[in-house]
């Protein structure tokens, strides 16, 4: 089965702004693109997994959304990088607009992304990785059976001292790809 990577995406693979919805706004964080190749060539399935309540407050329709992340898969390719999945949840409990108001299965803590990706492409959760700035991606790479990293980009400084234990803190994505692939040298064949 193959192992994945699962990455979340403001504050970790692109700069935090709040609320995005402009594909004009989008910047990779530096490194990102190389540090996404390197994934790739270790072997790695590489999925996105976004909590957008944006897309449920009204602020970023699913077809901005959407364009952004075409923005985003562009400065990727430019860098020699792509990921294969982009999964969001656009759901929020208490959504402006009435049909992303509901408590979901795919808003993280809650592990529903990463199982549905586990179903679709027969992934081994338990040799898989995730990289998140917040405790609730932490939760739910942990609640999925995954690896977690927390990174100290986007909320991730802020994060850090809170309850929740990831098994691995790092400055940013390219500091945390060169700690799984520590991690995968040290595994007999
Ligand atoms: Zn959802």
């Amino acid at each position: 089965m193959r192992r994945a990577v699962f990455l979340d995406r403001d504050g970790v693979l692109i700069e935090e702004i709040g609320h995005l919805h402009r594909r004009e706004d989008v910047r990779l964080i530096p490194g990102a693109a190389s540090a996404v190749r390197a994934l790739s060539d270790l072997g790695f399935f590489l999925v996105v997994v976004t909590n957008q309540s944006a897309v449920a407050n009204g602020l970023c329709s699913e077809a901005e959304l959407g364009a952004i992340h075409e923005e985003i898969a562009r400065q990727l390719a430019a860098g020699g990088a792509r990921v294969d999945e982009w999964a969001y949840c656009p759901h929020h409990p208490q959504a402006v607009i009435e049909r992303y108001r509901k408590v979901c299965e795919c808003r993280k803590p809650a592990p529903g992304m990463l199982l549905a990706a586990k179903k679709a492409h027969g992934l081994d959760l338990t040799r898989s990785f995730l990289v998140g700035d917040k405790i609730s991606d932490i939760e739910a790479a942990h609640r999925a059976g995954a690896h977690a990293i927390l990174v100290e980009t986007g909320h991730g400084a802020a994060e850090k001292g809170q309850r929740g234990s990831p098994d691995h803190v790092a400055r940013d994505l390219p500091s945390a790809v060169e700690w799984i692939r520590s991690r995968v040298g040290q595994e007999s064949p």
